[in-house]
């Protein structure tokens, strides 16, 4: 069984109101509480900030060390328990750097409280702590055993989602890999302390299409540990003039895309030790959202209306960011083309959600999670413009994919301090570059649900078309299950060869 671990996030405005109460002029440490609501993983519990409760006068002292009141810590309870969260005690290391773990009195504070936080909020105290020096975030949930006899597991993250995307880890939990010869040039665009982030993060990329195929190969290559790749979908022969990487045995054998991805980035892995995994779960199920919440950062590369509201959603309810992009190929009633648009953004708390910037049609999610549009005689009546769109040709989906990089690096790197640039438009015809002017729509439901965690509207459900499909990719025929083990040992072989090259 996979061994749970625990992070911690919130919003940069949320960071910036604990780092005001945190510290001081006078250098002194300080103490403060906050609420959080729990966000469930399949192995990955994580906490996310929700609100400060700023301490009043003569709720703690400070002389060198602070100390709370008990009534401080009730009032912080009283509040967690009335809105259905947790509580966080918060507290600063001025000066300090890194990741912290707990001196003496730091324990022996926090644990004087968890059992009581945790029988009066039902949930596990959360510690977290400041180091003021390098303005890096430590956190712990007081969660191991009973009673009195409480103890607490180390965070492995704790990630803080603004213009850019921060992330403090824990080097005993995630230890800093080292880069090795073949990522020097990686390094050498953005240094080493940015690249042991990057490499460290927990990537998601949902679809394993032309694009998603793309986004993995060169996530593996650029040095990143661990990948994941959700798709439900069979190479089929009219795939592979997108799917680089694609080859006509991999659409005889029935092979998912997922295997083809988990191949081809796992040939082009530069990490150590690269682990890409692979789901066939759709992301409109339970389970595969559940996935979607052990990680830190997810693609989307699907073009379909339901999981992508599941994945809008997701960026704002769990504070897991969504880097976004899509294709739309127009053409003349004679089948010339007209035109190419492409668009990129990050879906984030304080950008707006797919439906704001008009990348998502709320009303197709419905018809979409009936199954309407697998139905070819919908199809053949329909108006096309209600109809998603999903053509895309292999000289152009790179230049989706490359929208999609130009938003993660920008999120991730920020390069001269600038973040993400916000949602960005391309039009071939003209060669036009354009910085959409969408904002937050004040009544939107889906921006509104920030950190909501657990308590989110549950837009998944049962996936007809996702259970056929595996039924088709788990059981194959007696032949193709033949011809899949030759491939498989195949495989093997140049797995081995490649080890050996290294
Ligand atoms: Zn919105």
């Amino acid at each position: 069984m996979t061994k749970r671990t625990t992070s911690v996030a919130m919003t940069s405005a949320t960071e910036k109101e604990l780092a005001s109460l945190l510290v001081r002029d006078d250098g002194q440490e300080d103490i403060c509480l906050a609420t959080y609501r729990p966000s469930t993983g399949l192995t990955r519990d994580s906490a996310l900030i929700a609100e400060a409760v700023p301490p009043e006068a003569g709720d703690r002292y400070v002389n060198r060390n602070a100390t709370v009141t008990a009534e401080y810590i009730l009032r912080g309870v009283a509040i967690a328990q009335r809105k259905g969260c947790g509580l966080v005690f918060l507290h600063s290391h001025p000066g300090a750097s890194n990741w912290q773990f707990m001196s003496v009195p730091d324990r022996d504070a926090e644990s004087s409280y968890a059992n009581l936080a945790r029988e009066l909020t039902g949930l596990p105290l959360v510690g977290m702590t400041l180091a003021t020096g390098t303005m890096t975030w430590s956190a712990r949930h007081w969660n191991i055993g009973k009673g009195r006899q409480v103890d607490c597991t180390h965070s492995s993250s704790v990630r803080v989602v603004g213009n850019r995307f921060a992330i403090s880890w824990n080097d005993v939990l995630r230890p800093q890999p080292q880069p090795n010869r073949r990522q020097l040039r990686t390094v050498s665009a953005w240094g080493e302390q940015c690249q042991a982030d990057l490499v460290r993060r927990r990537v998601l990329v949902v679809g394993a299409g032309s694009v998603g195929l793309d986004v993995v190969v060169r996530l593996a290559a650029s040095g990143l540990c661990h990948i994941t790749v959700m798709d439900f979908d069979v190479v089929q022969p009219h795939n592979l003039d997108r799917l680089i990487g694609a080859r006509p045995r991999d659409a005889r054998l029935k092979r998912p895309k997922t295997y083809v991805a988990q191949r081809e980035g796992r040939g082009a892995a530069t990490a150590e030790d690269p682990k890409i995994e692979v789901s066939d779960l759709s992301i409109c199920e339970p389970e595969g959202m559940k996935l979607a919440l052990d990680h830190d950062l997810v693609f989307s590369c699907v073009d379909r209306p339901w999981p992508r509201a599941v994945l809008n959603a997701l960026a704002y309810t769990d504070l897991i960011p969504v880097i976004d992009g899509g294709i739309g190929i127009d053409t003349f009633a004679d089948g010339r083309m007209r035109n190419a648009i492409w668009r990129s953004h990050v879906i984030r708390p304080m950008r707006p959600c797919m439906s704001c910037n008009r990348q998502l049609d709320l009303a197709q999610v419905i018809p979409d999670r009936q199954g309407i549009f697998e139905d070819p005689k919908y199809i053949e009546n329909a108006d096309l413009s209600v109809v998603p769109a999903s053509q895309n040709v292999a000289p152009l989906s790179v230049s989706v994919a490359a929208g999609l990089f130009s938003q993660y690096v920008s999120f991730s790197v920020a390069p001269s301090g600038l973040g993400d640039p916000g949602p960005l438009h391309y039009s071939l015809n003209t060669h036009n570059l354009d910085h959409l002017e969408h904002t937050t729509l004040p009544h939107c439901a889906i921006e509104q649900a920030i950190g909501v965690g657990d308590q989110r509207l549950d837009l998944t459900g049962r996936h007809n078309k996702a259970e056929q499909l595996r039924q088709f990719t788990r059981f194959p025929d007696h032949a193709t299950r033949l011809l899949r083990w030759i491939d498989d040992r195949n495989q093997m072989l140049s797995v081995w060869l490649d080890r050996l090259s290294k």
